[in-house]
């Protein structure tokens, strides 16, 4: 399979909410699009791996990618062990994804941080032909970090503006991680529902604003963008 752009992230639901609607806009110009989960989520505080296998399916389908799977790497032990590196360079050289997105180097929570580096060098390792594993060697020509959650200066904003409320209903499709049990008491809700809708809503609107937009997503690459013509340039200055 060659996908154009593969999202890799720690845990089912963190591809919606950071680049969900970068994803589902590409699908629609008519990219093969796909969402790598390192770990099934078991450790999320509500709901089982079971009911977010379910979910996670039915935001694949609402943000339209072609291929989703799971790494298998334990939840809550996310790193660039060896192991996990060759198991990811075999996905990477099975699915041949031209672009990658993986979570920005930095964040509260080492399962997001590991992952950015496991989603680096699995994606280094897979062009390497002496690799013990199957499959031709194959390198994604562009990784792009996704940066919704870290507080720098993003490289370039998409606008999502038109891809919003489905990247909304496909968040919302992780029912049982923001929605309480009915029996479970009012003061172990760590993100009700109404909020996290307010948080998206927010870092989205923001972004937008930025590139004169409704919403949009941040993205940071390492590499200068290259521009040919000056004039043609978007966004206004003034
Ligand atoms: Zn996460």
């Amino acid at each position: 399979m060659n996908l154009d752009l593969l999202a890799i992230a720690a845990h089912p639901d963190d591809v919606e909410l950071t680049c969900g609607g970068t994803l589902l806009k590409m699908a629609q110009r008519g990219y093969k699009t796909g969402i790598l989960d390192l770990t099934a989520g078991e450790m999320g505080t509500r709901g089982t791996p079971e009911i977010r296998a379910c979910e996670a399916a039915k935001a694949a389908k609402l943000l339209k990618v072609s291929w989703r799977g799971t790494l298998g790497v334990p939840d809550s032990d996310v790193q660039p062990s060896r192991q996990h590196k060759l198991r990811l360079a075999a996905v990477i050289r099975q699915l041949r994804p031209k672009t990658v997105i993986l979570p920005y180097w930095e964040a509260r929570h080492p399962d997001h941080y590991h992952a950015s580096a496991l989603g680096y060098e699995g994606c280094f390792l897979a062009g390497l032909k002496q690799l013990p594993i199957d499959g031709e060697p194959y390198r994604p020509f562009k990784i792009l970090y996704s940066i919704s959650y870290a507080n720098v200066r993003p490289t370039f904003v998409v606008d999502i503006s038109a891809q919003y409320e489905q990247r909304r209903k496909a968040i919302l499709a992780f029912r049982s991680q923001f929605q309480p049990e009915k029996r479970e008491p009012k003061s172990t809700v760590h993100l009700a529902i109404d909020r996290l809708e307010a948080e998206m809503n927010q870092l989205a609107h923001h972004y937008g604003q930025l590139i004169g937009v409704r919403y949009g997503e941040p993205f940071l690459q390492k590499e200068l963008m290259k521009v040919e013509d000056v004039i043609k340039m978007e966004v206004r200055s003034i």
